[in-house]
């Protein structure tokens, strides 16, 4: 049995429906450029792990 907590939209801030990924919501809400930006300024901030950011992109 596997349990999932809410989701929080990194750049708008919504909780996400549990049926939703992240990706889904990113993909729907957020223009590819609003996401990359959002990644790059992450980035910015020394944050060591980049496999999710990878991920979005690997379509
Ligand atoms: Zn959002």
């Amino acid at each position: 049995m596997t349990f999932q907590p809410p989701v929080e939209c990194p750049i708008c801030g919504n909780t996400l429906a549990l049926d939703r990924t992240l990706e889904d919501h990113l993909m729907r809400e957020h223009e590819h450029r609003e996401v990359a930006r959002h990644v790059a300024s992450r980035d910015g901030n020394g944050g060591g792990d980049g496999g999710a950011a990878t991920e979005l992109y690997s379509d």
